[in-house]
């Protein structure tokens, strides 16, 4: 990686202010109910702790609109947190009152101070020169760790690097090597699987990767648009009319570059999207009243061989409308060949990493990323504001 991380600069006994990631899903009771993120940090957390660094840590949690609001607080991440590390994680009523300030300061070495939600200030989402001053006096050195945020230019995120010298925590420079390594020297074959809803959402990802890849699969929502392109009947099934054109003409790039283009050959339908569904499996056109909402077993097997055969597979989006059991199958068996598969796997997407956790497989990836929306971005070829904003080697 060409950009500076914690272990390029001398941090010993510095105080650092250091960008999380602790964006977690919260019940009703605000119990954090997936950690994920919070155990995603704790190696650079360790490495400024071991350096006996003053640490201050800052995230958002959720969309609060510029202000307060307790259903937002980060109180639960920091006892979380705090079990997590077996140590006391002080906790800031905000981000830049004299006595945040002041907590910061009196902070000993290898202490952690965790500051409110960053979005608690509207500042935070237009990068507001005035807070990401006042974010940046409170620490000597900047540390950007949340990747799920790297593609926001916020003040915690890109607004604070112009304040104080600013370089990449561990976890940042984890997701990008891996990102970077699959899209600029991948080990062959190079596979990518891309499902979800929509073609719109993964337009640039699609036009990046075709350039990139061995063979390319398609198969969710999406698969529909492009099955219609080449002049499937698709009844009910969710097409987008508008980009049956950009669908043929991926297709025609992946064509011309050799790429092998993958589409379902068979789709399970039904015509409601719910559990009492009845199901069929069928080829070739969908009959009128149904749509279709998962690849079907033939395609679901066809996707597996090519995944356990290639030496990099990248995944993102699922195959069908996985949260839905009877939809669920081409998903799973995906996830299984991704377990299977003895090349490097990556997982980006909310949704993608959800139906491996669901499967059991999780611990069978060789990466999951923190970070959908910016995994995405990355993948589109596009810099990450957050990346950009660091210290060069
Ligand atoms: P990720 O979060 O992994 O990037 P997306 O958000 O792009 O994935 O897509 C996930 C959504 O796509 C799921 O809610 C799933 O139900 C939906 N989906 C997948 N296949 C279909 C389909 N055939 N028809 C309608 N929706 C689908
Ligand atoms: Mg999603």
């Amino acid at each position: 990686m060409n950009k500076a991380t914690i272990k390029d600069i001398d941090l010993k006994e510095k105080s650092v202010l250091v960008r999380v990631d602790f964006n977690v899903p919260l019940d009703s009771q605000r119990n954090v109910t997936d950690d994920t993120r919070i155990r995603a940090a704790l190696s650079t957390i360790q490495y400024l702790m071991d350096q006996g660094c003053r640490i201050i840590l800052m995230s958002h949690l959720g969309r609060p609109e510029g202000k307060y609001e307790a259903k937002y607080s980060m109180e639960p991440v920091a006892k979380r947190l705090s079990e997590l590390l077996h140590k006391e994680v002080k906790q800031a009523k905000d981000c830049t009152s004299q006595e945040t300030k002041q907590m910061a300061k009196e902070l000993k070495s290898g202490e952690i101070l965790l500051l409110e939600n960053t979005r608690f200030y509207p500042g935070e989402t237009k990068n507001d020169k005035e807070l990401s001053k006042e974010l940046a006096a409170l620490g000597e050195v900047f540390v950007n760790d949340a990747f799920g945020a790297a593609h926001r230019a916020h003040s915690s995120t890109v607004g604070v690097a112009e304040y104080i010298p600013a370089v990449a925590g561990l976890l940042l420079e984890k997701e990008l090597s891996v990102l970077t390594e699959a899209l600029e020297t991948p080990a062959r074959p190079f596979t990518a699987i891309i499902g979800g809803a929509k073609v719109s959402d993964k337009i640039a990802v699609l036009e990046n990767l075709v350039n990139k890849v061995d063979n390319l699969i398609i198969g969710g929502g999406m698969a529909n648009t492009f099955l219609k392109s080449r002049g499937v009947n698709m009844a009910d099934s969710l097409v987008e009319e508008d980009k049956l054109e950009l669908a043929k003409a991926i297709e025609e790039k992946a064509n011309t570059l050799g790429v092998n283009l993958l589409l379902p050959v068979d789709m399970v339908i039904a015509q409601e999207m719910n559990e009492e569904a009845q199901t069929q499996v069928i080829r070739g056109d969908v009959p009128e009243g149904y749509k279709a909402l998962d690849i079907g077993p033939a395609s679901a097997e066809a996707f597996a061989q090519i995944i356990r055969n290639s030496a990099l597979v990248l995944w993102n989006g699922p195959m069908g409308v996985f949260e839905i059991d009877k939809f669920a199958r081409g998903t799973e068996v995906v996830a299984k060949a991704m377990a299977e598969c003895e090349g490097k796997t990556i997982i980006g997407g909310g949704d993608s990493v959800a139906a491996v956790e669901k499967v059991g497989v999780a611990h069978s990836i060789y990466h999951i990323s923190t970070g959908g929306g910016a995994s995405l971005e990355f993948l589109e070829g596009k810099v990450l504001p957050g990346v950009a904003a660091l210290k060069d080697k």
